[in-house]
């Protein structure tokens, strides 16, 4: 047992059912938490309300019940945390670390910076220095960036290895607060993850470079870094990620077609974790789980 209990987290987005690669992702942040009797959290990250909604929110629920992925406790939805965002957004302010920006998003496009594999662009500074007279002639609300440090932000991941950034050079002074004043999913996870004692972030490997960005947060907050995986993508044959639009591998069909230990099955199969296929339950799978057996790269995924 380790010193401290591991607290693992499913942060599933309520915007659709899930795809063959979050029961994947889920899988393993379960396995890796309950395999030394950690706690699990479940939050509902529902920032964007426009796209998720209380129903699909309780399909989820239904659905890692379904695959005997269980939690221990569920904490609030991000929706209902802008005050609590409010409070980490002022710490930031308060440490002359937050500027306005007004730049339009063709504004952003139309610089040819590299961008993140997530899409985001370098953000060259533009606003960084704006006088008080050049931003009283601003008349768009503006987004919020936190200057970001020209050092690297280094990450272990259990996974991926040695993974580094420098988030000056990489990413450029990040947008924490949208123009419409939504928080953005790098401070509500951070915040969340924080104060939920979160020790351990098991996700898709697509999130890899949002890690050092987090990691930058949580010192800002004050909060220790947790431990980091982030797991192989499912690809459909023909290379893609799967994604909520490949609706024939959405859990809604594939209720249809397997039992959930057919499909824990074939999935742990597909991790390394069993050496031939049998149908079995996350339970069952407990002792064959170690995060060394599993791929490092994405890999292609026919049921
Ligand atoms: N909500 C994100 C998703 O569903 C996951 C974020 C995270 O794990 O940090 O893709």
């Amino acid at each position: 047992m380790d010193p401290v209990t591991p607290v693992g987290r499913f942060a599933p987005t309520p915007s659709g059912r899930m795809h063959l690669g979050n029961v994947f992702s889920a899988m393993l942040a379960w396995l890796s938490v309950k395999s030394r009797d950690g706690e699990m959290v479940l939050r509902m990250e529902d920032l964007d309300t426009q796209r998720t909604s209380p129903e699909f929110a309780q399909i989820l629920r239904e659905d890692l019940t379904w695959l005997g992925l269980t939690w221990d406790r569920e904490t609030p939805a991000q929706s209902t945390r802008g005050a609590v965002y409010d409070r980490y957004f002022n710490l930031l302010q308060q440490k002359g670390l937050l500027y306005p920006c007004y730049c339009t998003r063709s504004q952003l496009h139309s610089v040819n910076a590299p961008h993140l594999s997530d899409g985001t662009y370098v953000y060259p500074g533009t606003c960084r220095d704006l006088t008080a007279a050049q931003r009283a002639a601003c008349t768009r609300p503006p987004a919020w960036r936190v200057k970001v440090p020209d050092r690297l932000w280094q990450v272990e991941d259990l996974v991926q290895g040695h993974f580094e950034m420098n988030l000056a050079r990489d990413c450029g002074d990040m947008v924490v607060r949208r123009a419409d004043g939504i928080y953005v999913y790098q401070l509500a996870v951070t915040v969340d993850d924080g104060e939920a004692g979160v020790t351990e972030v098991v996700r898709g490997s697509d999130l890899l470079s949002s890690a050092p960005r987090q990691t930058y947060l949580q010192e800002l907050f004050g909060f220790p870094h947790p431990i980091y995986a982030h797991v192989p993508m499912l690809l459909a044959p023909d290379g893609r990620r799967l994604s909520k639009r490949d609706r024939d591998l959405e859990l809604s069909q594939l209720k249809e077609r397997f039992t959930a230990p057919q499909l824990v099955g074939r999935l742990a199969l597909a991790a390394g974790l069993l050496p031939e296929y049998a149908p079995v339950t996350p339970q069952e799978l407990l002792p064959h789980f170690a995060w060394d057996k599993l791929p490092r790269q994405d890999f292609v995924f026919e049921l």
